[in-house]
């Protein structure tokens, strides 16, 4: 389910071979370091990677296993050339020091040499805040525990209506509800089922709530992962979608 939120909410695919298989995605992955370290070589380790794996994979080099990035990246690159799509540093925050400094290093190391079209992937232990932090000087992120232990939305729900008379328990209002969202500030907000305007700006309201079950049945098949995360990634285009990340986060 994490691996399944986590693509739905616009991550471009994930690394479980069986999450994979339930959200019907190819799973994706680079070089580990355990490669690297038994092979003793990264140039070694990424050469054998190329001549082996089919050619539809994107040749992500990983480059922090021994020695200095830079060095690394300059000569996996001078190895591979056109055929190298990306390096990926998997350093550990403790030996990171200032990590966007190295990561402008790289890129700068790389472009000087005429390697502009590799990558910058970059993983291990990111939170958010290093992700925003860093997203200007990468190309990819790799994340685990920042997303599986993000904050949950509570959710739960409440009979509201019987046969047509509103009822329900204490705290929750009581009848049907329409959840209009407002094209001009992309607010929602929840009002009693017909209302047709809720906002006080301008902007066009959409009812955002769709019928998925009638007496216990399906009334429509469910849209699957790639479609709702194309859905989720057009609504954060939206203009009016415009509240910063750290504010939704309240980080
Ligand atoms: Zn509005």
């Amino acid at each position: 389910m994490v691996e399944r939120a986590a693509f739905v909410g616009g991550c471009d695919g994930v690394a479980a071979v069986a999450s994979a298989r339930l959200i019907g995605e190819q799973p994706s992955g680079t070089i580990p370091h355990a490669l690297i370290l038994i092979m003793g070589d990264t140039v070694e380790a990424t050469r054998a990677f190329d001549e082996v794996i089919e050619k539809t994979v994107p040749r992500v080099a990983l480059i922090d296993t021994f020695n200095d990035e830079k060095f690394e990246a300059v000569r996996v690159a001078e190895s591979l050339g056109a055929g190298l799509y990306g390096v990926r540093l998997d350093t550990p925050s403790s030996r990171r020091g200032n990590f966007k400094a190295i990561l402008q290093e790289v890129r700068w190391e790389l472009d000087l040499r005429g390697f502009s079209h590799v990558k910058l992937f970059v993983s291990g232990g990111l939170s958010i805040s290093d992700v925003l932090e860093l997203t200007d000087a990468v190309d990819a992120f790799g994340v685990g525990t920042g997303i599986s232990s993000a904050a949950s939305l509570d959710f739960s729900m409440d009979i509201v209506e019987i046969e047509g008379r509103p009822v329900a328990k204490r705290g929750k209002q009581s009848g049907r509800k329409s959840v209009l969202r407002c094209r001009g500030c992309m607010q929602d907000h929840v009002v009693p089922f017909g209302a047709g305007k809720a906002c006080s700006c301008p902007g066009e309201p959409v009812e955002r709530l769709v019928e998925v079950l009638r007496s216990g049945s399906l009334v429509s098949a469910p849209p699957a992962p790639k479609q709702v995360r194309a859905r989720c990634l057009e609504e954060l285009a939206e203009p009016g979608n415009n509240t910063p990340i750290t504010e939704l986060l309240g980080i």
